[in-house]
């Protein structure tokens, strides 16, 4: 029997065995603490036929490890597009983007293929599972793209990820055959097959019922309690008000970086003086703009 987070267990905040930054880049901006996610001066222009759209402007946002931060605002704000720009599925046209000690713009697109199944778990509204794998098949295909875990131990692996997420039983079936919130749970497992630190989530409750919602956040809350570092982009003002650290979107840019522990981050509006009830209905309006 192994242990499922043997690589990335981290004591909350902190990477148990990180090294000292080479890169001083990596240091600054974050408390002092290594961001796991580092934005700098991110803009990105789409070139359309109707002319140059500037989808975000001059970004900078600072994610420490085994945080948990919501992204909210208006459909066409931008969530979508900050996400592509620290995956690595689009380039921004300036600044950078460093995420888990890698500058993304310096790697080819193989390099990128790897070092994103390796440190990135993507979940998205629409599952986007291989309608042709069952849903264990689909959890071993990232453990096979990046050739990690031995090929004899990847589907114990996988069968242990889908147990976590609660949904062994359905294993050896299609996606197809199964509900909806079956489908995203497979696809947080499939996002965790290679154990990666980080795990970002697009509306990832977006196509499902308030109750499969809440079982699918709950799931959330237990990887940050593993010490995961979550982005979840989301237009549920509910769960939304329940992460630690909100940020508001509008136009490409941010107009709120609520934080219920303010004093780590040096851009976080302070809110120590508030009580966490008063907290929780600042953060209820910012959401319901
Ligand atoms: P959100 O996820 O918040 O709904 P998006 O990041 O998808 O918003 O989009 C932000 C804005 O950028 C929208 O106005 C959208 O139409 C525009 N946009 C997104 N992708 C492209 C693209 N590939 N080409 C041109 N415009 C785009
Ligand atoms: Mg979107």
């Amino acid at each position: 029997m192994f242990d499922l987070f043997s690589r990335g267990s981290r004591v909350r905040g902190r990477i148990a065995s990180a090294p000292p930054p080479s890169d001083p880049v990596h240091d600054a901006g974050s408390g002092g603490m290594e961001a796991m996610i580092d934005l700098r001066g991110i803009s990105k222009v789409y070139e359309t036929d109707a002319g140059a759209f500037t989808a975000l402007t001059d970004i900078d946002l600072q994610i420490c490890p085994g945080e948990f931060v919501a992204v909210v605002g208006k459909s066409g704000s931008g969530k979508s597009t900050l996400i592509n720009m620290f995956t690595g599925i689009d380039n921004p046209t300036e600044g950078e983007a460093i995420v888990a000690r890698t500058q993304i713009r310096a790697l080819d697109e193989s390099q990128m293929a790897e070092w994103r199944g390796r440190n990135l778990g993507i979940v998205f509204q629409f599952f986007q599972l291989l309608p042709g794998l069952t849903l264990v098949e689909n959890v071993i295909l990232p453990m096979d793209l990046c050739g990690v875990y031995d090929p004899a131990e990847r589907r114990e692996r996988a069968m242990h990820r889908l147990a976590q997420v609660g949904v062994a039983e359905e294993a050896d079936k299609f996606p197809a055959a199964v509900s909806g919130g079956h489908q995203q749970r497979a696809a947080i497992a499939r996002a965790l097959a290679n154990d990666p630190p980080i795990l970002v989530a697009d509306e990832p409750t977006g196509n499902l019922d308030s109750r499969t919602a809440e079982t699918i956040f709950a799931l959330f809350e237990a990887l940050v309690a593993e010490g995961k570092t979550i982005l979840m982009v989301t237009h549920d003002r509910e769960l939304a008000r329940r992460v630690p650290r909100v940020l508001t979107l509008a136009d490409g840019r941010f107009v709120d970086d609520v934080n219920a522990s303010a004093s780590r981050h040096s851009k976080a509006v302070s809110y120590t003086h508030l009580t966490l009830p008063t907290i929780y209905s600042v953060v209820i309006s910012l959401v319901a703009v």
